[in-house]
């Protein structure tokens, strides 16, 4: 049956309140019957008190009454003894109707009969005195009369007595009695007081037990404990709580179970991805453990996934520049947390070129907490370009001892060494001279490009001052600018510190540099060339007023024969120029830049680390 929270919180607070007014029941019933019974004692004890006090004031008045008859006027005294005797029994009569001691009774039995004879010896005096025997009268008062009116007054003096003895009993009792009540009065609280709490405790733990049932439910469902139930049989609101708190925890748990099946599936099938990718791939955490190797992986590293993951990597993969960047990308910053690389792995006795991408996987807070390497095989790209290259460089190679000889023969022809040429001839033998002096640069370029492409390009670094070799650059382009009609400004400040470079190489970059700029500026413009050092850097900048450079080029410009549409075609020119002032930096660890607008010039920016020496 349905009994709500509220009602059972009722219960006990009218169970409470019962307990209470039982108690004051109790105590004001107690009190009543206490004063009651003081009351009634000490009420009638009074009464007779009073009635004993009247009667010895009557009497004591009947005695004075009594002398006046003797001595002062006979008819006065008796007049006076007469009421006096009305009122002494009026007394009586009330003494008698308020008999509530023992002995009371007999005491007044006593009083009586003795007021009785009292009353009779002063009958007695009368006739005495009326027989004129003066001195007999005096002597029966003082022999008779006095003495029994003092043994009544005495019975009521006693009468008196004995009812104040009683009011005191019934005081001394009245505080036995009013104590040992109190007593109960205490005994009996606390009966019902220690019973109130003990039933508003149990009824309270009760109502509580499912409420912290309920408690550690919800606390266990924080902690991610769904699968579970609480065991409520209480017919309330908590009752009807804990039932849909249960009903909440299946939905929940259904929906977990669901949601855990479809990330399951999910996951199996990203891992059924990366497992059938033809690039290796490996998983690492960030102890450089192995968690995940695809197929690829286990071919190429000739291993089984199940053998090596928890492994540490280099347990697995004894490829050092592999873990090298691994452990840059796992331990490395936010600016490192992914890399390109090319890595060589020596199979069966073949060489096998990768480009290894290394990303870093990040948690919700951005931390590394592993990564993922990526093998991109690129080993017949790599074949083929090597063929490209050591094609061009024999090409290259063995155009140069004809083209020298067939420099040489113009250059004897224009000397006039096989005698004086005709104007005609001798264009002709110019521009012979011209096209091979061309074609000699462009294989000396090739031959470069190739040198630096396959690996052989050998860096003799100095201690060498810009200012010198810029100035040297300089110098022999100063005419050519001049017949051009361009001011060449030679900025580069003698203190600039001494730098460790090659001094061929950053010669021929400020060479190239320096004639693109010529090329690519109209009559009129003008050329600057400046150094200056900014973070450890040396950094250099020829600027020029020329054409400029779109921005799409700005990137391009540095790719091999690549060369801005339009003009510069018109220039001449390989495009390879940059390319090889590229690398030549590159070897030196530094970088090279170009900001320009079309039409407003271009300003070419080197950097070379000053800390190398
Ligand atoms: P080349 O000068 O032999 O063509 P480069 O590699 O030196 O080869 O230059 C590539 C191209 O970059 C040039 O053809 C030209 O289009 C552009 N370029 C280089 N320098 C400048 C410059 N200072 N002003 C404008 N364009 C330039």
């Amino acid at each position: 049956m349905f009994q709500s929270l509220r009602s059972k919180i009722l219960s006990i607070y009218i169970f409470l309140i019962l307990l209470i007014c039982s108690i004051a029941a109790v105590s004001v019933l107690s009190l009543y019957n206490l004063n009651r019974a003081i009351d009634g004692l000490i009420e009638s004890n009074y009464r007779s008190i009073v009635a004993a006090t009247n009667m010895i004031n009557a009497m004591e008045r009947q005695d004075s009454n009594q002398l006046i008859f003797l001595q002062v006027n006979e008819e006065k005294g008796r007049s006076a003894f007469t009421n006096n005797e009305k009122e002494f029994f009026i007394w009586l009569g009330k003494a008698k109707d308020n008999i509530t001691e023992e002995d009371e009774a007999e005491i007044l039995d006593k009083i009586e009969m003795n007021y009785i004879k009292y009353l009779k010896y002063f009958s007695k005096l009368q006739q005495i005195k009326a027989s004129g025997r003066e001195r007999d009268a005096i002597a029966f008062y003082d022999n008779e009369i006095y003495p029994v009116f003092h043994s009544v007054k005495d019975a009521c003096m006693g009468l008196s007595d004995l009812n104040e003895r009683a009011m005191f009993r019934s005081k001394e009792k009245a505080t036995v009695s009013s104590r040992n009540q109190m007593y109960s009065i205490i005994a009996f609280s606390l009966f019902l007081i220690s019973f109130g709490l003990f039933v508003a405790l149990y009824f309270i733990n009760k109502t509580m037990k499912p409420m912290h049932m309920l408690i550690s439910g919800v606390k266990s469902i924080k902690e991610g404990n769904l699968n579970q139930e609480i065991q409520i049989s209480t017919q309330d609101e908590i009752g009807q709580l804990a039932s849909e708190f249960n009903n909440m925890t299946k939905r929940l748990w259904q929906y977990e179970q669901s949601n855990i099946k479809s990330l399951i599936a999910e996951r199996n099938k990203s891992l059924a991805i990366v497992k059938s990718i033809s690039d290796p791939i490996i998983v690492t955490d960030n102890q450089y453990q192995v968690t995940l190797v695809n197929k690829a992986a286990e071919t190429v590293f000739d291993i089984s996934e199940q053998k090596v993951t928890g492994k540490h990597f280099l347990e697995v993969i004894s490829n050092n520049s592999i873990f090298d960047e691994i452990k840059r990308i796992t331990d490395g910053n936010e600016f490192a947390n992914a890399s390109n690389n090319l890595v060589t792995i020596i199979k069966k006795e073949k060489k096998y070129f990768y480009l290894l991408a290394v990303t870093s996987i990040l948690n919700n807070d951005n931390q590394t907490i592993g990564t993922v390497s990526v093998l991109q095989d690129i080993t017949h790209m790599k074949e083929v370009e090597d063929l490209k290259s050591n094609f061009i460089s024999t090409v290259s190679h063995e155009l140069r001892t004809p083209l020298t000889s067939i420099i040489m023969g113009a250059g004897l022809l224009l000397d006039g060494i096989s005698g004086e040429l005709n104007p005609g001839q001798k264009e002709i033998v110019e521009a012979m001279d011209e096209d091979g002096t061309r074609l000699m640069a462009i294989v000396n370029d090739l031959l470069d490009l190739s040198k630096i492409e396959s690996g052989k390009m050998y860096m003799n670094l100095q201690q060498t001052s810009i200012y010198a070799l810029v100035e040297s650059c300089i110098n022999p382009l100063l005419d050519i600018a001049k017949e051009k009609g361009i001011r060449l400004f030679d900025l580069v400040s003698k203190d600039i510190p001494l730098i460790y470079l090659d001094s061929n190489k950053i010669s021929y970059v400020m060479n190239n540099l320096i004639t693109n700029a010529l090329k690519f500026t109209d009559r009129g413009g003008e050329i600057k060339i400046s150094a200056k050092v900014e973070n450890q850097l040396l950094k250099v900048s020829v600027k020029d007023t020329g054409i400029g450079i779109p921005k799409e080029y700005h990137e391009l410009i540095f790719e091999k024969f690549t060369q801005v549409e339009s003009e510069s075609k018109n220039q001449g020119g390989t495009g390879l120029g940059l390319a090889i002032t590229k690398e030549f930096i590159k070897k030196h660890n530094g970088d090279i830049w170009v900001e320009s607008e079309p039409g407003e010039g271009s300003n070419f920016i080197f950097t070379l680390p000053l800390d190398r020496g």
